[in-house]
């Protein structure tokens, strides 16, 4: 037991300790400093090339999503997940000894190039958020959570990182073995971070940027607006467009769905006006769904025959980095 506590405290002050010296060193090998220039790069682009020319440079909630920006890439991590999932990692690994399994380690590709070993991170860790993102879609409790992140009625890149800190968990949990399971060379995965976080605020973003034939490898705001829409095609009931950061998962699996170009769709989903607006009532969502992932939709005409709808996102779930770094490596 002092193990898992020293664990805990371990891994409270040594990201608050970390959290202090990327504030204090700016650099371009900083997350902090990061996180700020590419969303003022996205913003400009926003303001540049508007997709919506009649939503406000400061659209609706824009400053909750500002919150959200850094409190789910910095704060939620200083205030506390990083010293849980530090006692988790000690948990697991020694419920695996118990087992007598000391190396989860199946592939080993420390001798690969480093562009190699960054380019497979990504490419396995993508698609395993993109079956997470379906599960929080279909599993009812999941979906309780994110909701918060389906709770965006006005798009932009700000809405990118707002979810509530228990998708961190559960992304967190479903990532670890995969990629514990890959011996890497290296732990400074730094590069695609910032990649994954890029083409995140972008699938969010007021961007009118189209991608042509690349959008069938990449998520684009075009495709991810639907992924949010508040209705749901009738042989997709759960939702459509899971994809992260790349969108052929959705290709390849029959999930994609971008009929025609419309950048007014109606986004959230059915419930949405009883839906909790600020950020206190958000977080203290409780573990009681208070509706299923598609309760049908019947408050209009048009609509009363679809199955209804939920949506979601592409989000990096930067979370806690260190630790992502450290199950990683
Ligand atoms: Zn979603
Ligand atoms: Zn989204």
């Amino acid at each position: 037991m002092e193990r898992y506590i020293q664990a805990f405290v371990d891994g409270y002050s040594g990201y608050a300790r970390y959290l202090v010296h990327e504030i204090a060193n700016p650099g371009w090998h900083n997350y902090f400093y990061a996180l700020v220039g590419l969303s003022l790069a996205v913003w400009g682009l926003e303001l540049l090339f508007p997709w919506r020319r009649d939503q406000p440079v400061l659209r609706q909630d824009f400053f909750l999503d500002l919150f959200y920006l850094f409190f789910n890439f910095f704060l939620f991590s200083l205030v506390g997940y990083n010293a849980v999932s530090n006692v988790g990692v000690l948990i697991v690994s020694d419920a695996l000894a118990q087992l007598g399994i000391r190396n989860l380690v199946a592939i080993n590709i420390q001798s690969w190039s480093v562009w190699a070993q960054l380019f497979t991170l990504f490419i396995v860790r993508d698609f395993v958020q993109w079956n997470v993102h379906r599960l929080l879609h279909r599993v009812p409790w999941m979906w309780t959570f994110h909701k918060v992140h389906h709770s965006v009625e006005q798009m932009g890149f700000a809405a990118h990182l707002r979810y509530h800190w228990m998708e961190t968990v559960i992304y967190r949990v479903f990532e670890y073995i995969p990629l514990a399971m890959i011996g890497f060379g290296i732990s400074d995965f730094f590069v695609v971070h910032l990649f994954t976080l890029a083409v995140g605020h972008f699938n969010h973003a007021n961007i009118n940027l189209p991608l042509g034939p690349l959008r069938y490898l990449f998520n684009s705001p075009q495709m991810h607006l639907w992924h949010h829409a508040e209705v749901m095609p009738d042989d997709h009931p759960t939702g459509i467009n899971y994809g992260i950061t790349l969108s052929i998962w959705d290709y390849l699996f029959g999930t994609a769905h971008e009929p025609y170009v419309d950048s007014h769709l109606k986004l959230g989903f059915p419930g949405l006006d009883t839906f909790p607006r600020t950020l206190t009532g958000q977080l203290g969502l409780s573990l009681q769904p208070t509706s299923q992932p598609h309760e049908p939709k019947t408050t209009s005409l048009e609509t009363a025959d679809l199955p209804a709808t939920n949506t979601g996102v592409a989000h990096t779930r930067f979370g806690p980095l260190r630790a992502r770094t450290a199950s990683a490596g």
